[in-house]
């Protein structure tokens, strides 16, 4: 499939908008995945290849809501009692297996296909049973209880379409339309590399000045729970040349690399010259905060996106620009994810010209929901999403925020769960 053009990620110039740089990938990404094809029940999580077509309606055929009596609207007297005779049954699984006559009443329970000639049904509750007849109250409406044949999927309709990520009800409604196995993109293959003199790996000795390695074992999570297969390519030290080796051999057999780390411009920063030297690199100055430079690129026509090292940028740019890279290259329709407006229960000034994200919970006050932020605003607080539900996102517009000013709230569920 398509690979990445070669400027895919040019740009030069001033701060890069989070919507640019969103419309960039967008527009010069494609998937670069195959199709396979899984038995439904392992197709969780999987993005689908193809449309998903309703060959036949469902339900197939109209059907009783409840369990009753089923009778021909017409029948029934408009503003008394009416007596019917029960002269037949239907079960789920079991038709009646005839027409039923005018002045019929036909025993039926729940999913029993409605016998022809009968167009309501009257819940067992509101009926007295006498012998072998029903009475039935006045004033039910025509076609009560009755579930319409194809009112959940019409034949000939796109059930589900391609690009959607499957879940449990996608699953239940491939099911319903006779489904048991489902054509399906590969899962991309992601390499990921954290990088760092300092950087240790947790269970080993700490030495002096080191940190332990908080971004490889969260990245990798949220990789797969974005459905990729991951590499664990571990720790690069801050040595271009070491750094070069590792990042090509990972180019050879994967569909996207990941790195956290080393991507500012320091003279420690050794991800941007290990690019350079291998393929094409291009810093995206990007107006978010948190989030420095963020780096995209290409290894052999295998993409490539530079995470910041402080562990709260690398979350978020991974929610803002490495999921939807992700989506794009394993064959997913990129939907915005659900933000929904809240008043902030705080004061807030930033830089306009610049979008904020904002870690913050949600607290009930009163009748209402506000958006508390989290009291430390720095970048490596990995706490600070541990203890929030969201972010609070503010808009490049907007420089001061008032207590009870209405503020997009993007769940964490939204970017960070599959
Ligand atoms: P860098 O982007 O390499 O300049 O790193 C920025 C900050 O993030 C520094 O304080 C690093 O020590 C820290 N950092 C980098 N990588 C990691 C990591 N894998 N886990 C935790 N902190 C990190
Ligand atoms: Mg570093």
């Amino acid at each position: 499939m398509a690979q990445l053009s070669d400027d895919c990620f040019a740009f030069g110039g001033a701060l890069l908008g989070v919507d640019a740089a969103l419309a960039l990938i967008e527009a010069r990404i494609a998937p670069v995945v195959g199709e396979e094809v899984v038995p439904l029940s392992a197709a969780a999580g999987r993005i689908l290849a193809r449309d998903i077509v309703a060959q036949f309606d469902v339900p197939p055929h109209a059907n009783s809501a409840v369990d009753g009596f089923a009778l021909a609207h017409a029948d029934l007297l408009p503003d008394r009692e009416t007596a019917l005779p029960v002269a037949g049954r239907a079960a789920a699984g079991h038709p009646l297996g005839r027409e039923a006559a005018r002045g019929e009443a036909i025993r039926i329970f729940t999913g029993a296909p409605m016998p022809e000639g009968t167009d309501t049904v009257m819940m067992q509750e509101d009926c007295v049973i006498e012998g072998g007849r029903v009475r039935i109250k006045p004033g039910i409406k025509k076609g009560a209880n009755r579930r319409h044949a194809g009112e959940d999927v019409a034949a000939g309709s796109v059930a589900l379409p391609a690009g959607h990520r499957l879940k449990p009800a996608d699953l239940g409604l491939a099911a319903a339309l006779g489904n048991d196995r489902l054509t399906v993109f590969r899962p991309l293959r992601a390499a990921l590399v954290s990088t760092g003199d300092e950087v240790s790996e947790p269970g080993t000795p700490l030495a002096p000045g080191a940190i332990y390695d908080a971004n490889r074992v969260m990245l990798a999570a949220l990789l797969r729970a974005q459905g990729c297969l991951v590499s664990d390519l571990g720790i690069c030290p801050d040595d271009a040349a070491g750094l070069a080796d590792t990042l090509a051999a990972a180019a050879a057999g994967h569909d996207l690399i990941v790195t956290s780390g080393g991507v500012s411009t320091g003279e420690e920063d050794h991800v941007r010259a290990a690019i350079e030297k291998l393929g094409r690199l291009d810093f995206w100055r990007l107006a978010i905060k948190p989030g420095r430079p963020v780096a995209l690129g290409q290894l052999n026509g295998v993409p490539l996106i530079g995470l910041p090292g402080n562990p709260v940028a690398a979350a978020l740019t991974f929610a803002i620009l490495a999921r939807p890279l992700i989506l794009r290259l394993a064959g997913a329709a990129i939907a915005p994810p659900l933000t929904f407006p809240v008043p902030a229960g705080f004061a807030y000034r930033k830089k306009a010209g610049r979008r904020e994200y904002l870690r913050a919970t949600l607290a009930r006050e009163g009748g209402a929901i506000i958006a508390r932020k989290y009291p430390k605003d720095g970048a490596g607080i990995l706490s600070s999403i541990v203890q929030s539900d969201g972010f609070v996102i503010l808009d490049e517009s907007l420089s001061e925020l008032v207590p009870g000013g209405i503020v997009e709230f993007l769940p964490f569920s939204e970017v960070f769960a599959s």
